[in-house]
């Protein structure tokens, strides 16, 4: 029999290194062991207790180990309900669907259907991917600059970033990019709603030209708030401009609500913000209550879908269920939506004023609980725009000094220069003032000298 001995951080992630692919990714920038979790807290093996603004990459809605969350998965447990039934339905699947179709916009309701997948959100999108191309008989998908959709093939061929791409060769065909509204890095050079303005007129006019070099397409998909493309929110006018584009030409629109749906960015599904419904959208994350779950939501008009046409082993995660279930439930009762909206606009605010101390935050944006602070090196060349070079090194430093803190923050976004916050939406007034406090000293400590 082997004794358990306490093992450090050092232990674990060195045995970790040894074992592990090396695409191992979060633990190279927040190098630790987790012990428990609790709320917006994580303690790591050798008890140093850190704030988690990262929360799962937006996956823990209501922190860690919520009591609604844990009391829904301990009645699947203690009534004995199954745990794995494939799409096969049972009681705590129709609550669920009841949940989530008590959740979407009037209209959209009636025509609604639903999809379980994968269950991680690139499988989701692959069906959405899938439904469209069906449902049209067409091949060619929209997709954004600085998207991100996923790590399956089809999902990284419609993501912007290169890095992952450059050693897989056959990536899905018929894929094109159009320019996403980021306003500091206007495509256009032009930025504010000049910009927004020129991405939309780009966009129509291209579906309109015959010689286009794309053919009809099965789908435009996007992110209305881009998450790892270093949380850019779409304007407003801009998200409803590609509404009416896409509506007047019979193209599906896919929204990605993977890490912006369920509260986060002050809506409980994003695309509210602009009063535009899509065709399809695809959750996951939060969806599932911090476990595995992830469906897309579609209009049954898109429906033309064989028998089988999606299928997946684990699409029947009940304590998935059960636990998104009391999610979506304590988010709408306890409006959290409203509470992530007042909290992303205070932490806000407080970015804004580092702004003015800190010459190396060249761009604070985002949209409820999906912020970001965009590092810049305030000695560089200016663009055409303005815009100041990307820092990565910057952010990557700020990233460690809050970590030595005891604050969890994820790095991301364009030339990884962005410092992101994606902290569970309980998060209070209080707690984001100890966040602030920690990112003032770890942000002098990384730009001093
Ligand atoms: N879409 C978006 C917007 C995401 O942020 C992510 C994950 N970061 C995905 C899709 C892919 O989800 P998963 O990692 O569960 O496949």
């Amino acid at each position: 029999m082997s004794i358990q001995t306490k093992k450090s951080n050092k232990q674990l992630l060195d045995q970790q290194e040894r074992r592990e692919s090396n695409a191992r990714s979060y633990p190279r920038r927040i190098p630790l062991a987790i012990r428990e979790a609790e709320g917006i807290y994580i303690t790591d093996v050798e008890g140093k207790r850190y704030i988690d603004c990262l929360a799962g990459a937006g996956t823990l809605a209501l922190g860690h180990n919520h009591p609604v969350v844990i009391e829904a998965m301990e009645k699947v447990l203690r009534d004995r309900l199954p745990l794995h039934t494939l799409d096969i339905t049972t009681e705590v699947k129709e609550s669920f669907v009841d949940e989530l179709f008590d959740s979407l916009p009037d209209g959209f309701r009636e025509r609604a259907k639903v999809q379980f997948c994968g269950p991680t959100g690139g499988d989701a999108i692959e069906a959405a991917l899938k439904l469209a191309k069906t449902a049209t008989g067409r091949q060619s998908i929209l997709t954004f600059q600085g998207g991100y959709h996923g790590a399956t093939h089809g999902t990284m061929s419609i993501s912007g970033n290169l890095a992952p791409k450059r050693h897989v060769q056959g990536l899905m065909p018929d894929t094109h990019f159009l320019p996403y509204p980021y306003e500091y890095r206007c495509p256009f050079g032009k930025g504010g709603d000049e910009g927004q303005a020129l991405s939309a007129t780009y966009i129509e006019q291209l579906l309109d030209d015959p010689e286009s070099g794309i053919l009809p397409p099965a789908a435009m998909i996007f992110e209305t708030v881009q998450g790892e493309g270093g949380a850019i929110p779409a304007p407003i006018e801009w998200l409803k401009e590609m509404r009416r584009i896409t509506k007047e030409r019979g193209i599906p629109l896919i929204i990605d609500e993977v890490q912006t749906g369920i509260g986060r960015t002050g809506r409980l599904f994003s695309f509210e913000h602009a009063g535009i419904v899509p065709d399809a959208f695809v959750l996951s994350k939060a969806i599932g209550g911090s476990l595995p779950l992830s469906v897309v939501v579609y209009d049954r008009e898109l429906d033309a879908w064989e028998p089988g046409a999606h299928i997946g082993t684990f699409r029947g995660n009940q304590m998935a269920m059960a636990a998104g279930t009391a999610t979506l439930k304590y988010v709408k009762e306890q409006r959290l939506s409203e509470h992530a909206e007042k909290m992303g606009a205070k932490l806000m605010k407080e970015l804004k004023d580092m702004q003015r101390d800190f010459p190396a935050i060249g761009d604070v944006r985002g949209r409820g609980l999906m912020i970001g602070m965009e590092m810049v090196d305030p000695e560089g060349k200016a663009s055409i725009q303005g815009s100041l070079p990307a820092d990565a090194a910057v952010a990557s430093r700020i990233q460690k000094e809050c970590f030595d803190r005891g604050l969890i923050l994820e790095v991301g976004g364009r030339h990884g220069a962005v410092v992101r916050f994606l902290p569970p939406l309980i998060i209070t007034e209080a707690q984001i003032d100890d966040v602030v406090a920690i990112l003032r000293e770890a942000t002098a400590a990384a730009t001093a000298g």
